[in-house]
């Protein structure tokens, strides 16, 4: 067993500098890469719908910008830590980069939880993210997007306090916008559809029929509901999801031999996901350990929830059958775990490959929204295919050539390209 708590900071630095060991980054550019350029704590202070005043504590994240503006989400989450954030901005660097979109990494985030909060003082939080963050966020300068328990209301109410402060229409300031006020079809779907292209590249390369696999998924929000509906389409089977139970604060998995059906658990799911059980169980679904969804004899593991689940401690658990692990997550393998999976020779698609749906999608919302002009859902997700396929060869292609794990590959690309980027600019 580990004892030392888990830092999602320490462990995207150890990831970081592994790679410049191997590219022999010269010592400036490692001193720029490593930490983040800018970063924003502040105090959001929100009138609670009993009259009284609560303080919440938010961050915004700059990682890198020398390729663009910075590009990442805002996550709402009691256990949110700067270290967190750290982290994940950090990783959206390497994830534009990586599918080669021209911006660079932040990461936002609120001390809160939004199942204890109304709408409205969610929309106080919202706001007051904005009034704090407005002078060094916008279309050019910072952009942010959905990530862990915020919504596409969310991000219209953000819009809205940042063009009222600044008396202008701005869409591009923010994506994951509602489809209907500036928000792009095909977004919802967007980081799950990408999830399975570079799973389905992945099998293709390793000689696998897609139609034989079955899958594992950890978690039921967003990334999860669409893989399992892509995945399904294209032929294979999720057998097991798990996901976060509010009320009983513990996580179940739920089993079905013959493929679950994500229309029917989000049927009886709230809006982050939490599933029913009484009701899984009348659909027919076994109720298991929501650790177990780790253990199930399938070919592929698609862990979709938070950081740090595949550790030291789980990966263990981990089917002798499972040939693939795709990561849906941010940061869900820890490189001790990685030690074992590289040893086991299952093939991984990193997360910020594998993920880079989710901001690719964002992208194509904000070129939409700064020409106002919207693309047909089929035009955005044939462009989503397109990038995502190329990514994964190029990783997988750096990864064949220099015979890198396929993490170290993804680095090394992205690594090469905010390197050259900075170099350029004359940063260093
Ligand atoms: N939060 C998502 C991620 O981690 C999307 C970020 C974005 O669209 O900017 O990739």
């Amino acid at each position: 067993m580990s004892t030392k708590p888990f830092n999602a900071f320490e462990m995207a630095q150890a990831q970081f500098d592994r790679v410049a060991d191997l590219l022999d980054l010269d010592r400036a550019t490692r001193e720029l890469l490593r930490v983040p350029m800018r970063e924003y704590h502040f105090s959001i202070p929100v009138r609670m719908d009993d009259g009284s005043v609560k303080v919440f504590r938010g961050f915004r994240v700059q990682h890198n910008d020398a390729r663009g503006p910075a590009k990442g989400g805002i996550r709402f989450h009691p256990h949110e830590t700067i270290d967190t954030v750290r982290a994940l901005a950090t990783w959206m660097t390497w994830k534009c980069a990586v599918v080669d979109i021209p911006l660079g990494g932040g990461k936002g985030g609120v001390i809160c939880d939004p199942h204890h909060l109304s709408m409205r003082e969610q929309e106080g939080i919202c706001r007051g993210w904005v009034r704090q963050m407005w002078r060094n966020v916008g279309p050019l300068t910072d952009v942010p997007a959905p990530d862990v328990m915020t919504t596409p209301q969310h991000m219209l109410w953000m819009l809205d306090e940042l063009e009222t402060i600044r008396g202008e229409h701005l869409p591009g300031f923010i994506t994951g916008k509602p489809v209907h006020m500036g928000g792009s079809l095909g977004r919802t779907e967007a980081t799950g559809y990408g999830v399975i292209f570079t799973l389905r590249e992945a099998l293709k390369v390793k000689g696998i029929d897609i139609r034989t696999c079955t899958a594992s998924i950890q978690g039921f929000g967003n990334v999860s509901q669409y893989a399992v509906r892509k995945l399904h389409e294209l032929g294979g089977k999720v057998v097991c999801v798990s996901s976060w139970d509010q009320a009983d604060q513990t996580s179940y998995a739920f089993f079905k031999a013959d493929g679950i059906d994500a229309d029917a658990l989000m049927g009886i799911a709230d809006k982050f996901g939490g599933i029913d059980k009484a009701k899984a169980k009348e659909l027919g679904y076994t109720v298991l350990p929501g650790a177990d969804w780790i253990a199930q004899e399938v070919d592929i593991l698609i862990p979709a929830a938070l950081e740090n689940q595949i550790s030291a401690d789980t990966v263990g658990r981990v089917h002798e059958k499972v040939k693939v692990i795709v990561e849906g997550a941010n940061g869900p393998t820890t490189p001790e775990a990685d030690e074992v999976i590289k040893q086991r020779g299952i093939f991984v698609v990193p997360d910020f490959l594998a993920n880079a749906g989710g901001v690719t999608c964002s992208y194509f919302e904000q070129v939409q929204s700064n020409m106002n002009y919207y693309w047909e859902r089929d035009e955005v997700l044939s462009k989503l295919d397109t990038k995502m396929t190329a990514a994964f060869h190029s990783v997988y292609e750096m990864a064949e050539r220099q015979k890198f794990y396929m993490r170290d590959a993804a680095y090394a690309i992205a690594i090469n390209r905010v390197a050259q980027a900075s170099r350029d600019r004359g940063w260093v």
